[in-house]
C-alpha cells in the first residue's frame, strides 16, 4: 500500500528499447515499445517505496518514430502536470534514439520548476542485464528528489545524470552510450540516491510556446532539415532542402565548416530568406561566429554549443515566434 506522505510522481510512457520485447533468442532483435506501462512498473521492485505512481502510456513507439505531433501531444501533458500541485515530479520512458531531441525540446518550452526526468534503457526489457528497471528505479527517485527541482528536464541512464542541452546519445550500443561531452554529467544516482556535481539553478519561465496551431488544427512546426557534410561535397542537397525548408542546420565537418560549394549554396538559401545554422558533425565543442567562415557576410548562424539535432529543435521553436536572425545568433550563444 503506498504512503500517503510520498511525492507524487506521473509517470509518462512513450515505448523505446525500455519497453522493448526480444523477438527471437541470441540475435539480439527486438521490438521496441512492445511493453505497457504497467509491465514495465511490475518489473521494478521497491518502486512503491520511493513515491506514489500515477502511470499513463502516451505513445507506444520506437523514438525515431516521435514525430512533431507526439512531441506535442507530450509536450501539452508535461505542461499541464507541472501545473497540477498533486503532482511533485514527472518522469518519462523514451527511447534512447532522439531522448535528446525530446529531453532539449522541453527544457525549452516548461518552466524549470518541479523535476521532469527523461529514462530510457540501451537493453529490451526482456534482455539479460536489462538495464531499464535499474534506469526506472532511478529516474523516480531523482524525480522525488528535492535538489532535482529548478535543473531542467533531466536525463537518467546508466547511474548518471545528464541536462537536457548536454546530453548526447554517443554511441550506438552499450549501456554507457550517454554522455554530456560539453559540459560533464550533472550527478550521479547509485541505488536510488541521487548526488549532483553542480548546485541547482533558480526555478526559470518557460522561453518559448510551443508553435500555434494551422487550420488543420495540429502545430504549425517550421520546417527545418539537417544536411550532413562530408568531403567532396556540391551544393545539390542543400538546393533542394532550400525548396522546401525555413531553416537548414548544416551538421557542418570540424568548426562547423564545408566546401566551398556547399557554403555558396547555403548563402543563397539565406538570401531567400532561409535561416542557415551551422553546427559541427564532430560530436562535442562549440561553433562560434566569423571563425573560418565569414558568417556576417553569408547571413549565417552559429549554432555555439548545440549539436545539429539541438540546433534544429531551437531553430523550429524560433522560427515558429518569429524571432530575427539576431535574436535567433544571440539564442544560440545562450543555449
Ligand atoms: N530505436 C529505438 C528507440 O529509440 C530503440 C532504441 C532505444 O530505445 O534504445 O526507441
Amino acid at each position: 500500500m503506498p504512503d500517503a506522505a510520498l511525492p507524487t510522481i506521473a509517470l509518462l510512457a512513450t515505448g523505446g528499447t525500455i519497453a522493448g520485447a526480444q523477438t527471437g533468442e541470441p540475435s539480439g532483435a527486438y521490438r521496441a515499445g512492445s511493453l505497457p506501462v504497467e509491465a514495465l512498473l511490475s518489473a521494478v521492485p521497491g518502486l512503491q517505496r520511493l513515491a506514489r505512481l500515477q502511470p499513463e502510456q502516451v505513445a507506444s513507439v520506437g523514438s525515431q518514430n516521435i514525430g512533431l505531433d507526439t512531441w506535442a501531444t507530450l509536450v501539452e501533458r508535461v505542461q499541464a502536470l507541472c501545473a497540477d500541485p498533486s503532482i511533485d515530479g514527472i518522469v518519462i520512458t523514451h527511447g534512447t534514439d532522439t531522448l535528446e531531441e525530446t529531453a532539449y525540446l522541453l527544457s525549452l518550452v516548461l518552466p524549470w520548476s518541479k523535476p521532469v526526468v527523461l529514462v530510457g534503457a540501451m537493453r529490451p526489457a526482456t534482455a539479460l542485464g536489462a538495464d531499464g528497471p535499474a534506469n526506472l528505479y532511478n529516474a523516480v527517485a531523482l524525480a522525488a528528489h528535492p535538489q532535482a527541482f529548478g535543473r531542467g528536464p533531466l536525463v537518467l541512464m546508466n547511474d548518471e545524470i545528464h541536462e537536457a542541452a548536454l546530453v548526447q546519445k554517443m554511441a550506438a550500443n552499450g549501456v554507457d552510450a550517454f554522455a554530456s561531452p560539453n559540459g560533464g554529467r550533472a550527478g550521479t544516482v547509485h541505488a536510488g540516491t541521487p548526488r549532483f556535481v553542480r548546485p541547482a539553478g533558480a526555478a526559470l519561465p518557460a522561453r518559448f510556446a510551443l508553435p500555434p496551431r494551422g487550420d488543420d488544427g495540429s502545430r504549425d512546426w517550421p520546417v527545418v532539415d539537417i544536411v550532413h557534410a562530408h568531403a567532396g561535397m556540391d551544393g545539390a542537397v542543400v538546393d533542394f532542402m532550400a525548396a522546401r525548408a525555413r531553416g537548414i542546420v548544416l551538421a557542418g565537418v570540424g568548426d562547423g565548416n564545408a566546401s566551398d560549394a556547399v557554403l555558396d549554396a547555403l548563402e543563397r538559401a539565406a538570401l531567400r530568406g532561409v535561416a542557415v545554422v551551422r553546427s559541427t558533425r564532430t560530436g562535442s565543442g562549440w561553433v562560434g561566429r566569423n571563425v573560418e567562415v565569414d558568417d556576417d557576410a553569408r547571413h549565417f548562424i552559429a549554432a555555439g554549443p548545440l549539436s545539429p539535432q539541438k540546433a534544429r529543435v531551437l531553430l523550429m521553436l524560433a522560427l515558429a515566434a518569429g524571432v530575427t536572425q539576431a535574436e535567433a545568433q544571440a539564442l544560440f550563444e545562450q543555449a
